[in-house]
């Protein structure tokens, strides 16, 4: 099967995929203790996809005591890096060639569009790789001392990772997580979203066939306030790795101080200002790629550029493009390849995005375009393109993170408004700067705060940057060899020489 894949051949595979349903925990696929199931239904239909096993903190009790054992084994923790690379190059080899079925799975979970699950499957396997390549170039050090001492600098794996993923990109943020953790020899537990369960149980399958021991890789998919709670309170999970929502991320640091103060590391949520100023070169370019900016995976993404904030004399002439090229990216069924927008997560979510729209009427913003569900697919969850103008950042849209396809533009007339208008946030995950001006980019870059700063670009960057946020908006880094970092502690050791 190749990318040039039809509409009828994705429908075609769907209809041949049988799913596992069960938690992956030392090394067998199981039932749940309690034997409760959840539904896993597809957004873009309605219709219930799988019933999948519902752990709760028995599972993940038992999986953590797995997970132990096998740091405590070393057949993995003390394993040669470059064993451990080889290891998971054979998994991410397992990932390429399944990595039709990996996207269809995220695709019926979530209802993102199928070319989009493609292209993020291409970045969770090359994120497995680029740390597989790594781990066997990580150097300790020898610290400065003198003839009668010898002070080394060891890096060594934490323990036990805990993993708690969102189901916006179910498959590349689970290979943020567990990519540098497992190349760095921890022993890791994901928890997939209860959303978006059915490629991370697939993922078990070819670790398990990749030849990755006994609880170094295992899978408990159940509710965040069951499975999640459980992994974060656990006295024997040594770090929490969590994409998802600041709110969640606030309570997992509390968890960690009620227990064991392991390390939380977290990726939060956003509301990415992108600022257009007049001199930018190509602005129908600009409009285009603010509009993909937001609507891009129907808006659920933590770095959304979800307020657009442009220059007042180009503010009608620009909102006007955004508006033609907003009319281009309906939502379609997400098993057309030619589907832009997919369908909302769920109904729970597609209630709050027509809330939040109801809002910013009633605050006094003017619709431009969208503002309603949609229908291409009977029965699933789909909103129109929506464009706001003449947003204020009192208003809630202007404000908080909705996660669907809700674009707020702002106008502002200097630079300095500009920028205080994009840093009136409590998120600072990322932000896009559009200008011709190599001054005016060095000033604006260093003064917006934000993890990242896209330049001429939005959502740029690769393997080789890192990727996270500030504020509120988290304090972990995924991508990059400083996410391998995280998963590692530094430990001294001191030997004093004979003179
Ligand atoms: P969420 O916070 O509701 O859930 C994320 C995960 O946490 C899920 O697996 C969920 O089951 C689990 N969880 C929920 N409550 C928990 C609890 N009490 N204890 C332990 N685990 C718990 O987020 P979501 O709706 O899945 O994802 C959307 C959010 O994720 C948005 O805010 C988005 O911005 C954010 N996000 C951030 C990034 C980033 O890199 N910064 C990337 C993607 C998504």
């Amino acid at each position: 099967m190749t990318a040039s894949m039809t509409h009828a051949d994705w429908q075609r595979l769907a209809g041949e995929l049988t799913h596992e349903t069960r938690a992956f925990i030392g090394q067998r696929f199981v039932e749940a203790a309690s034997g409760e199931r959840f539904a896993v239904v597809n957004p873009a239909t309605g219709e219930t996809l799988a019933e999948v096993a519902s752990c709760d903190a028995a599972d993940v009790e038992l999986a953590v005591r797995h997970a132990r054992e096998a740091y405590n084994r070393g057949d993995w923790s003390r394993l040669a890096p470059g064993k451990r690379k080889q290891a998971m190059l054979r998994l991410a080899e397992l990932m390429e060639t399944h990595k039709h079925e990996l996207a269809l799975l995220d695709t019926l979970d979530m209802g993102k569009p199928i070319m989009s699950s493609l292209g993020d499957m291409a970045g969770a396997i090359g994120c497995i790789r680029y740390n597989a390549e790594t781990i066997d170039k990580v150097y300790g050090e020898v610290a400065p001392t003198g003839e009668d001492s010898l002070g080394l600098v060891l890096r060594e794996p934490l323990g036990v990772v805990g993993s708690i993923v969102p189901w916006n990109f179910p498959m590349m943020m689970t290979a943020w997580k567990i990519g540098p953790a497992l190349a760095a020899g921890n022993s890791v537990i994901l928890k997939p979203s209860e959303k978006s369960p059915l490629s991370a149980l697939r993922l078990a399958q070819l670790a398990l066939e990749a030849g990755l021991p006994d609880g170094v890789f295992q899978v408990v998919p159940g509710f965040g306030h069951t499975a999640g709670k459980a992994l974060a309170l656990s006295m024997d999970v040594d770090c929490l790795s969590f994409t998802g929502s600041t709110g969640v991320g606030k309570q997992l640091m509390q968890y960690a101080g009620q227990s064991n103060l392991k390390r939380v590391y977290l990726e939060c949520g956003g509301k990415s200002p992108n600022l257009v100023f007049a001199d930018c070169k190509d602005l129908d370019a600009v409009a285009r790629n603010a509009a993909e900016a937001i609507f891009h995976n129907q808006g659920e993404v933590c770095i959304a550029g979800s307020r657009l904030l442009v220059e007042n004399s180009v503010r009608d002439e620009f909102v006007e493009r955004v508006l033609a090229h907003a009319e281009t990216m309906q939502p379609g069924d997400p098993l057309d390849p030619a589907s832009f927008m997919g369908a909302i997560v769920d109904e729970v979510q597609h209630k709050r995005i027509l809330d939040y729209i109801c809002q910013g009427v009633e605050e006094g913003a003017r619709l431009r375009t969208g503002g309603q569900a949609v229908n291409p697919v009977a029965g699933g969850y789909y909103v129109a393109p929506t464009v706001f103008d003449g947003v204020t950042p009192q208003m809630a849209i202007g404000r908080e993170e909705i996660f669907g396809p809700v674009l707020s533009v702002f106008g502002f007339d200097s630079e300095e408004e500009a920028v205080a208008l994009a840093n009136d946030s409590e998120y600072g995950l990322a932000a896009g700067l559009w200008s011709q001006d190599i001054d005016r980019i060095m000033r604006v870059s260093r003064r917006l705060h934000s993890g990242q700063v896209f330049v001429n670009n939005w959502a740029g960057g690769d393997m080789t940057v890192p990727f996270g946020g500030v504020k509120q908006s988290g304090n972990g880094r995924d991508k990059s060899h400083h996410s391998l970092e995280e998963y590692s502690e530094l430990k001294t050791v001191w030997m004093s020489l004979s003179p």
